[in-house]
């Protein structure tokens, strides 16, 4: 039995009458940039995560530079991250010419190792940005307690995480300020690029809306220089279907793991650790093994959907070379990478799919 790694299609064909209804309301209006719709989703994000403000924007990379921008975080800062994360995360903070600062990760997690971070802060720090990895909040309590007593800022790349909790808080609201992203593949997805900002911070939020709108408040008068970061009408419609059924979709990614947690608990494999804190998304289902190679090759070979998340961490990236960090300098998270590998946890995946992915991995030996 073939297992994709995520079905969208059958994402699209579950709401297919509405999300074409609503796609065709938009052609109609041709009211394609801002209007109504995205007013609509930046009032139901802001509702759905419970926050004061949410801000759409055109993707989640630049929701993290907004945020960036508008804290006035460039030149000579410094910002502490994870480096086991999408290279957006680290991207943003070099775009706004400011220095990623990696701190090793937990080894069972994968989040950032919030007991390694104080050590990271020095005079040129100006925030904290943990990443939700895989759905799962970061140790938010210890990290604002770090950042209130040294006087940083922190953000929150939720990207992963739309719905995850924190001490029953949802993610996006337990920060200063947050970005989410809208990827296809991401738990709420739309059909293209889209982003948004959460926060509570009214400066910050009017900060971000103006960068995202060539620094505009007033039409053709511009006191600063931003960037053209929008989302679209479309997009927002899709969103606006789409909102209504995450929780459950991320219920079923919930059940899903619970599933793979029986089925492989017997196993070698290192299964994605649970902390009590807060309850996760599962964005996706991370396993690990020191054979990792030999069985994404039987997986694959079988048709089943797989894919090696981070393969590299981002301090041991090309495009970071220049900031100097040698091999072994943060071994948790080098020490990841070769190992850990995604299986297919979609909302809907069936039982039996589920246990044709467990008879792969057995066969493989695990
Ligand atoms: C997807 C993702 C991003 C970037 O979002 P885009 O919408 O693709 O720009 C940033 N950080 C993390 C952790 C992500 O998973």
């Amino acid at each position: 039995m073939s297992v994709p790694l995520l079905d969208l299609k059958a994402q699209y064909l579950e709401l297919k009458e509405e999300l074409d209804s609503a796609i065709g309301e938009v052609m109609s209006s041709a009211g394609f940039i801002g209007g109504p719709r995205v007013r609509q989703l930046e009032a139901s994000i802001a509702e759905y995560c419970g926050t004061e403000h949410a801000v759409a924007c055109a993707n989640g990379t630049e929701a993290l530079f907004l945020i960036l921008a508008a804290m006035g975080i460039g030149k000579d800062d410094e910002v502490i991250t994870t480096p086991f994360t999408f290279i957006a995360t680290a991207e943003a903070i070099a775009h706004v010419g400011a220095t990623p600062v990696f701190v090793d990760i937990e080894p069972d997690t994968y989040n950032i190792d919030v007991s390694l971070v104080e050590a990271a802060v020095t005079s040129r720090t100006k925030a904290i940005m943990p990443v939700h990895i895989f759905g799962q909040c970061a140790h938010m309590g210890p990290l604002l307690e770090i950042a209130e007593r040294r006087g940083l800022r922190v953000i929150e790349d939720a990207c992963q995480a739309i719905g995850a909790t924190y001490g029953g808080k949802r993610a996006g609201a337990l920060a200063d300020v947050a970005a989410f992203s809208f990827f296809p593949s991401k738990n709420l997805g739309c059909a293209g690029d889209g982003g948004m900002i959460t926060t509570d911070d009214d400066e910050l939020a009017s900060g971000c809306r103006k960068l995202a709108n060539h620094g505009t408040t007033v039409k053709y008068y511009h006191d600063t220089i931003g960037v053209n970061s929008r989302l679209d009408a479309l997009q927002a419609a899709i969103l606006l279907v789409k909102l209504p059924h995450l929780d459950r979709w991320n219920a079923e990614r919930r059940a899903a793991a619970a599933v793979y947690d029986e089925l492989l608990a017997d196993t070698s494999l290192d299964l994605p650790a649970a902390r009590e804190y807060g309850e996760g998304v599962y964005h996706l289902y991370i396993v690990r093994s020191p054979e990792r190679d030999r069985l994404m090759e039987a997986l694959k070979a079988a048709g089943i959907g797989t894919a090696a998340y981070y393969p590299v961490p981002l301090h041991r990236q090309e495009a970071f070379a220049y900031l100097g960090y040698a091999e072994g300098s943060l071994p948790v998270a080098e020490a990841a990478c070769p190992q850990t590998f995604a299986l297919p946890a979609f909302p809907g995946i069936t039982h039996e799919q589920q246990e044709a992915v467990v008879t792969v991995l057995r066969e493989a030996g695990v």
